[in-house]
């Protein structure tokens, strides 16, 4: 059954600057610097049987992307570990979502920010299968009209709230159109990623994955690879042109939320839900379930 609450009505408890709150009352004020020019940054986690998979990993890019954007997390990598656990457990949760925010708080109004307080926030929720039936058919993705900036446009390898603005758009244009999301191209016009999880092509029993230069390494992505080179698998890290779809035979996509998730069509051309695939979603699985040593 679909879950139409919305966020701010909901049982349980939310992190919130050191200590626990009711979920109703984790508030912040209209003006928040955050809120106007997106000086935010955040993290999306999985739990899988009480275990958050990958946690400090995700704790430490919270770090650095904050640092990115000029400010710091006021919490050690320890206490933002030690913090999502509290949430999680404090929400019955064993298999969940969990989503740590970091953001300028309302000591000042305008561009500058010098003189803001960061504020670090983490709840967590049930989140089931980020495509649903999606995760075993493939989805199917629309070319997004927007494109992954430059680097030296914008902070591509932070996981900044405002990176997201393009991403949402995007993915409002793929869902108007009938697809499940899109596949965004970066400046140049290379493949770079969809709006919330990287891209693995397959040709010929080898991976292929764009160069995680203008847009986040995601740390599925990573675990992915290792997967695949434990396999025995070819991993080619390299710039992809979109002409060059037509010659691969599977696409999936990977992320924490998405996990691995394959795709059955990208703009005109079409990929199979093949056994590279479904062998790599099988290992990612068992992984992050302990069932598969993360050497
Ligand atoms: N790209 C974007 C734009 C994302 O939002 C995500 C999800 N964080 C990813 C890639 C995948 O990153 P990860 O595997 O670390 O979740």
């Amino acid at each position: 059954m679909a879950d139409d609450r919305t966020y701010d009505d909901r049982d349980g408890f939310i992190w919130f600057d050191g200590a626990l709150r009711p979920w109703r009352d984790a508030n912040v004020h209209i003006l928040t610097h955050a809120m106007h020019y997106a000086s935010s940054v955040f993290e999306g986690v999985r739990a899988y049987g009480g275990e958050i998979f990958e946690l400090t990993r995700h704790s430490e890019r919270l770090h650095y992307s904050a640092q990115v954007l000029g400010f710091e997390v006021p919490y050690t990598v320890e206490q933002v570990d030690e913090a999502c656990r509290e949430v999680l457990r404090a929400n019955n949760l064993v298999d969940g979502y969990v989503r740590p925010v970091c953001w300028r708080g309302s000591e000042q109004m305008g561009v500058s920010a010098q003189r803001t307080q960061p504020h670090l926030a983490i709840a967590a929720w049930e989140w089931g299968v980020y495509f649903g039936e999606g995760a075993k058919t493939g989805i199917r993705l629309d070319i997004a009209p927007w494109r992954r900036p430059a680097p030296y446009t914008a902070p591509t390898q932070s996981k900044a709230a405002g990176l997201y603005m393009i991403c949402t758009m995007s993915k409002h244009h793929a869902e108007n159109r009938g697809f499940d999301d899109a596949l965004m191209l970066d400046w140049r016009g290379k493949v770079a990623e969809s709006t919330g999880a990287n891209a693995f092509l397959v040709k010929d029993g080898a991976l292929h994955t764009p160069t995680p230069d203008c847009f986040l390494n995601g740390i599925t992505r990573q675990t992915v690879i290792k997967l695949a080179k434990q396999r025995g698998i070819e991993v080619i890290e390299r710039p992809i042109w979109p002409e060059e779809l037509e010659s691969f035979e599977q696409f999936f996509l990977t992320g924490s939320a998405a996990e691995v998730t394959p795709v059955q069509s990208a703009g005109p051309w079409n990929f199979e839900v093949g056994k590279l695939t479904q062998q790599i979603q099988a290992d990612y699985a068992n992984l992050v379930r302990g069932k598969l040593a993360n050497s």
